[in-house]
């Protein structure tokens, strides 16, 4: 996933194995610390939503940079109404905008409009509600108390000029951009997105569309995969087929490794006759990382990194360990090569006890329900094994339960996924 070589050493992997199978904790940790960060590009604003920021956003002046009126009303002295001043000759319009007028005395206002400067010499905004407007005089129509910046939004009192806004790192969201837009930043620098291909084995695969016939399947992870890259803001995004072959697999996946960062594979993983992919990905210096993790579903996955840096996961081609093993490992890879700061995991209670002895993590889809008091609970949906995906739609994501308890009770917390 990058490109660049570089980074800290990682740690060999006979010190990650737990037992004989690295653990989902140890095979994101030896995952990531093969990364290192995608390239820097500057993109304008509009096209960085969803984008990773890869430099440090300063405020570009006081927020608010002036003395800020916040009501439509009148400005006027403050010291006029502690006198017991009612009625003032109104001296002109303040609009937003518009450079600052200058009261000619205590006794005069000035009409102003809410995002207005203070005009010069007032101190105090008496809301429109409060008077009489009527032949260029304000009359106060309630017992009002001007007491000093009564209504005004003080310049710097949201932020100093220079302040830290946005540190590099931060996701782009719609606040950050309205923040990075206030900084008057036209353009920014962000982790340009990888180029990633997702590739489906197996000579069972017949395309959506097309004839099938009883003994072939539809090819629907290349579908769930993409979909999900492409939620999470990924636009440069291809996928190809190829079948249980030795030597177009090789061909297919060499030219694959020369024009992406990311390959993303489905199926091929296991130890079955037509299970290709490791051989394959050895054959072209892809160096395995790890292959298996202890995990239930999903337990082939095969990770290796490509002699230019390639981050190339083998994901087994049951659809759900393929989305599973998406989730867990190849997203947060993908954020963390592109610099984003890790959000802490989300975390949830289920809402019924489940069971599951195997010294495996579960990964066990739910859907995310809420209480009477509105308390989010992540409701087990076991699906009908690793082949059951059609259970999947409408569930939220899945939980990771760590192996141990065996019995896992109602209310037990732990860290939820979405899809
Ligand atoms: P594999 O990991 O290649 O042994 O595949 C395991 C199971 O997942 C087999 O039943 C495959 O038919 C199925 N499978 C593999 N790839 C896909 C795919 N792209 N879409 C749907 N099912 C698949
Ligand atoms: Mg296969």
């Amino acid at each position: 996933m990058t490109l660049e070589g570089g980074g800290a050493t990682p740690p060999p992997l006979s010190t990650m194995r737990a037992g004989t199978l690295i653990t989902p904790h140890l095979a994101e940790e030896a995952i990531n610390s093969r990364l290192t960060c995608l390239p820097i590009e500057s993109l304008p604003l509009t096209q960085c939503v969803g984008g990773t920021l890869r430099e440090n956003i300063y405020a570009e002046r006081d927020q608010p940079p002036f003395d800020r009126v916040t009501m439509d009303g009148i400005a006027v002295d403050s010291a006029a109404l502690r006198r017991g001043l009612k009625r003032f000759r109104v001296q002109g319009v303040q609009a937003a905008g518009a450079p600052p007028l200058k009261l000619n005395s205590d006794a005069d206002a000035i009409e102003v409009m809410t995002g207005a400067i203070l005009p010069l010499g007032s101190d105090c905004i008496i809301p429109v509600e409060q008077l009489d407007l009527a032949d260029g005089y304000a009359s106060l129509t309630a017992a009002v108390t001007g007491s000093p910046y009564h209504n005004v939004h003080r310049r710097g009192s949201d932020g100093r000029q220079g302040t830290l806004l946005l540190e590099t790192g931060t996701l782009l969201r719609a606040p950050e951009i309205a923040v990075a837009a206030s900084a008057g930043m036209a353009r920014v620098r962000v982790s340009s997105q990888p180029a990633v291909m997702v590739v489906s084995t197996g000579d069972e695969l017949i395309e959506p569309g097309d004839p099938i016939l009883d003994y072939q399947v539809r090819r629907s992870n290349t579908y769930a995969i993409t979909a999900t890259l492409r939620k999470r803001g990924l636009v440069r995004v291809g996928d190809d087929h190829v079948p249980d072959d030795e030597a177009q697999l090789r061909e297919r996946l060499a030219l694959h490794l020369t024009t992406h960062e990311v390959v993303v594979l489905s199926g091929g993983v296991s130890m079955g006759k037509f299970d290709l992919v490791p051989k394959v990905l050895l054959q072209l210096g892809v160096q395995e990382v790890f292959h298996k993790i202890a995990q239930r579903p999903g337990k082939p996955m095969w990770f290796g990194i490509g002699p230019q840096g390639q981050a190339v996961f083998g994901l087994p081609g049951n659809p759900v360990s393929t989305l599973v093993c998406l989730i867990r490992y190849v997203i947060p890879a993908i954020a963390e090569a592109m610099g984003t700061k890790r959000e802490p995991p989300e975390r949830l209670a289920l809402a019924a006890s489940v069971t599951f002895q195997p010294p495996l993590a579960y990964f066990l889809p739910v859907i995310i329900e809420h209480d009477d008091w509105g308390r989010p609970w992540a409701n087990p949906h076991p699906p009908n094994g690793s082949g059951d995906f059609l259970s999947l739609a409408g569930t939220d994501g899945f939980v990771e339960l760590p192996p141990g308890p065996n019995t896992y009770p109602k209310g037990f917390v732990t860290t939820v996924y979405r899809w």
